[in-house]
């Protein structure tokens, strides 16, 4: 497996990163199995975070006995620095080692969550700490919001910013990346597949192969899915014209005005399943009618009925979608194309 540079790192991580949320659903010893066939592979970059359940635990037993061969990167979501030093002891714990590669600070997108990292008794204070004693090797940070990464990766604070990037959410193109270059800041493309959107794997990981400095970081489920895209990593992998082609008639469908199923609209106070019924024309592509009966869909949809309009979603969503117009439109979809 080839490696790349991540930035000012200088960690040689491999062409492609594991990532952990996927994980979860699995039972342990399936989880455990994975991830020690990504090692197998040459996958070398394990990416998880203390928000993902018992993903960390899992990786923990999956490397034991191989801790050099892996560069460990995990985050913390919390923005005080006494909460995060006990989340930084608890992903050392459970994932059995006594040093994380690369610790970053899990989804900072208002300027709010970073002024309270900066503040005093702010998790910036753990993270110095923790370097200083070597519990931590680099600090990296974690967003969807393009405003702030743009300040956050010149602030000389981080060695790498993960951000998402795909062929359909390709906003970090024109500033964020080559901002991170210019400081030297490692590069990790989050929802390197459009957090399930794009259907067509290689087409998605080829495209983001073409940034040389770029570490996609796909959530692996199955070692079937990681040994694809082994295969696809080592190439060729270069675009053809056709390919070229179906990335553009693929933009042109899904337009801007799509989920990413990041699930940051969430808790709904109606309980409504925002994510899934953002999507849920992809599904009504996908299956027949009989498989919205069968998964007992109109509870879904009579539950988004209930929406109250009061607009907490769309507060929350990073990418500022009209999920109150999104959502109407979608029920009015269902209705056409199922019942
Ligand atoms: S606007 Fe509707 S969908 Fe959004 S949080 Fe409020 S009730 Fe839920
Ligand atoms: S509606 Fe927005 S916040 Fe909710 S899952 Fe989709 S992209 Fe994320």
């Amino acid at each position: 497996m080839q490696t790349v540079r991540l930035g000012k790192t200088e960690l040689q991580v491999s062409r492609i990163g594991f990532g952990g949320i996927p994980i979860q659903r699995l039972a342990e010893g399936d989880a455990v199995k994975v991830v020690r066939r990504c090692l197998d592979l040459g996958v070398n970059f394990l990416d998880t975070a203390n928000a993902y359940t018992t993903s960390e635990a899992r990786i923990g037993k999956a490397i034991a006995g191989r801790r050099e061969q892996v560069i460990l990167a995990t985050k913390t979501g919390v923005k005080d620095k006494k909460t995060a030093l006990e989340h930084l002891e608890l992903s050392l714990k459970q994932l059995q080692t006594d040093y994380i590669d690369l610790w970053q600070f899990h989804n900072v997108s208002t300027e709010a969550a970073y002024e309270q990292i900066l503040g005093p008794d702010g998790a910036m204070e753990a993270a110095q700490e923790a370097l200083q004693s070597g519990k931590i090797r680099h600090l990296g940070v974690s967003s969807h919001s393009l405003d702030l990464a743009l300040k956050m990766v010149p602030s000389g604070y981080f060695e790498t910013v993960q951000f998402p990037l795909n062929f359909v959410t390709d906003e970090a193109l024109s500033e964020l990346l080559p901002l991170a270059r210019q400081h030297d800041v490692g590069f990790i493309a989050m929802k390197p597949l459009a957090g399930g959107l794009l259907d067509n794997a290689a087409l998605a990981l080829k495209w983001l192969l073409q940034f040389e400095d770029v570490l996609p970081d796909p959530g692996i489920e199955q070692a079937a899915e990681i040994e694809e895209i082994v295969r696809i990593v080592e190439g060729p992998w270069e675009l053809s014209a056709a390919e070229r082609q179906e990335i553009e008639r693929i933009r042109a469908e899904v337009g801007t005005r799509f989920c990413r199923r990041c699930q940051y609209c969430l808790p709904c106070p109606q309980g409504i399943n925002i994510t899934l019924m953002m999507t849920v024309r992809s599904f009504i592509k996908r299956f027949a009618a009989n498989w919205f009966q069968e998964n007992d869909f109109s509870k879904v949809i009579e539950t988004a009925k209930t929406c109250i309009h009061c607009g907490q979603c769309e507060d929350r969503c990073p990418y500022h979608l009209p999920i109150r117009e999104m959502l109407a439109e979608n029920i009015v979809y269902y209705e056409q194309m199922v019942l």
